[in-house]
């Protein structure tokens, strides 16, 4: 039988390859686990924690206005920008240790060095070749660069965690996650921020009143909002820059910042030699078992590109490792995963949009739009807005939305209910906590609006039409 240095190898120490090595070590698995750049990976170095502990940063810059309604006199000071990096860059360091000292207190051996294979059982890692039985990609994924004259003057969301100060004019290229986190954080320091999206509204995929309600939040917090428009090209304006948009206007700048997508982390891993096949923009293909197109080739997060976020990536880890080496698999529900965009105030959100629910069926609505409790003396014009979904046939809640403050923590326990498939009957009798925003979920009780969802003689046309062209018809 042939010997391997290791029963797992796994590329990549970010929130899936840790968990899955740790994870597999702790079963007695021999494991192997390779980093190339920073232990914890995007998570931990240059995405969630840091980007959170930025949007904190910015949360407080209205603080001091807020704090007048409730009879405070204090006046707002101004923001140390070099000392938030100093001390969010101890922080990460500090996270950094406690994945290597994590790895190696489970036996894992690690190594800080680029992997790629030489074939589908041998890697090179740093300047040593090792085996192994089974091999993990958790490479994970990279900033998408523009492609437009001029991307050399853009900056991409790694950079922007180390910018030695804060720009005073931030334009943002992209309506997604990543452009309204930073967005968010920008324009709450105190710089001035347009953000341009090829789209009407920001959110592609998410509920249109959040997308609607989004777009307002933002522009009431002082941004800048260019929607229907693309970025044509960037030029060097000495240490500016200036965007020429598609609809004929330019945005004078100090900082272009591209957060249009990810790709994932596949150049040069030497798939080709190992035999694993990659799809769209690269992204290693896997079945539901997390296997590649070569039986004991596995894939795991972001370097896969289809929920790119970190609770996905450790679910997929820590369930292979347990299937390889544990008792099996245990079970995560990645069909309706809450998900939340740090924005102020932020959204959040579980399970279909309207518009996803009414393509399966009739569907009851329950929106409620109120001005939070605290910004009743703030003064604020703030407001939140939170919706349910309803299945008219079951009166099982099928998605949960809501903008505002605390939405993030707010979804989190909802998200239970709706995996558990609470009925809108199970929301009603649930007693609310008050005065608090969460408890209007348990209150809503008058429906907003019905919509339909296909008629019959829709659904059995469309049946029809997947009969014909699987072949299947008449
Ligand atoms: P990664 O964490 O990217 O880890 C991959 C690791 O592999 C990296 O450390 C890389 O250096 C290493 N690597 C790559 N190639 C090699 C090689 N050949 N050899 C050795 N090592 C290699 N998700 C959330 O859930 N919530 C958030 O709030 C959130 N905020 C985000 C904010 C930003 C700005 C970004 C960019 C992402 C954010 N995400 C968030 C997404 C989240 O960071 C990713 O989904 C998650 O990190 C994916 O984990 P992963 O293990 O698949 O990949
Ligand atoms: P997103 O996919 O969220 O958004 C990309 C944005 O860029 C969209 O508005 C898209 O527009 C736009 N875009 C794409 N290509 C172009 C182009 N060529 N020109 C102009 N605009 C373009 O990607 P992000 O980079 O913001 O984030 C990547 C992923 O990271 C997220 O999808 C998410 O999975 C994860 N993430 C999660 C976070 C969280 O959980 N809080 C935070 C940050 C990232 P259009 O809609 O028209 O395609």
């Amino acid at each position: 039988m042939t010997q391997y240095d290791f029963d797992l190898f796994v590329i990549g120490g970010g929130s899936g390859g840790v968990r899955c090595a740790r994870i597999a070590a702790s079963h007695g698995a021999r494991v192997g686990v390779a980093e190339e750049r920073f232990w914890g990976g995007t998570c931990v170095n240059v995405g969630c924690v840091p980007k959170k502990l930025m949007v904190m940063a910015a949360e407080y810059g209205s603080s001091a206005a807020d704090a007048r309604g409730f009879g405070w006199n204090g006046e707002q000071g101004t923001h140390d920008w070099a000392r938030l990096i100093a001390n969010k860059d101890a922080e990460i360091n500090r996270l950094n240790s406690i994945y290597v000292k994590l790895l190696n207190g489970a036996g894992a051996q690690v190594f800080e060095a680029r992997a790629s294979f030489i074939d589908a059982h041998t890697l090179q890692v740093g300047d040593q070749v090792v085996t192994a039985e089974r091999i993990v990609i958790a490479s994970g994924g990279r900033p998408q660069m523009p492609r437009f004259p001029g991307a050399e003057h853009c900056i991409v969301s790694d950079a922007a965690f180390y910018l030695p100060e804060r720009p005073q004019r931030v334009t943002m290229l992209g309506g997604g996650y990543i452009a309204l986190e930073f967005a968010t954080i920008f324009n709450g320091l105190g710089s001035h921020v347009d953000v341009v999206m090829r789209q009407p509204l920001p959110l592609r995929g998410f509920d249109e009143d959040i997308r609607t309600a989004t777009a307002e939040a933002l522009t009431s917090s002082g941004m800048v909002l260019h929607p229907g428009v693309t970025p044509l090209r960037v030029e060097a304006n000495g240490a500016a820059s200036r965007v020429f948009l598609s609809d004929g206007s330019v945005l004078d700048t100090d900082l272009v910042f591209a957060a249009i997508g990810r790709v994932a982390n596949t150049e040069g891993l030497g798939l080709a030699a190992a035999g694993v096949a990659t799809g769209k923009s690269g992204a290693v293909m896997v079945d539901s078992q997390h296997r590649t197109s070569v039986g004991h080739i596995y894939a795991i997060g972001d370097v896969t590109d289809r929920l790119n976020l970190t609770p996905v990536a450790i679910a997929e880890g820590h369930s292979l490792a347990d299937r390889l080496f544990g008792p099996g698999p245990r079970h995560w529900d990645l069909h309706r995963v809450a998900t939340a965009v740090f924005c102020s105030p932020p959204v959040a959100t579980v399970g279909l949009t309207e518009a996803e629910a009414a393509e399966r069926g009739t569907v009851d609505v329950y929106i409620s739009r109120f001005t939070p409790m605290r910004h009743t003396l703030t003064g604020r014009a703030r407001k939140t807005l939170m919706k349910l979904i309803v299945d008219q046939a079951s009166q099982i809640v099928v998605g949960a939305h809501m903008l505002g403050e605390d939405a993030a923590e707010i979804m989190q326990g909802l998200s239970i209910a709706i995996n558990c498939g609470a009925t809108k009957q199970d929301f009603d009798r649930t007693v609310g906590i008050h005065p608090t925003a969460a408890e209007e979920f348990v209150t809503l009780r008058t429906r907003t609006r019905v919509t339909e969802g296909p008629k019959q003689q829709d659904v059995a046309e469309m049946a029809g039409m997947g009969a014909a062209e699987a072949g299947l018809g008449g």
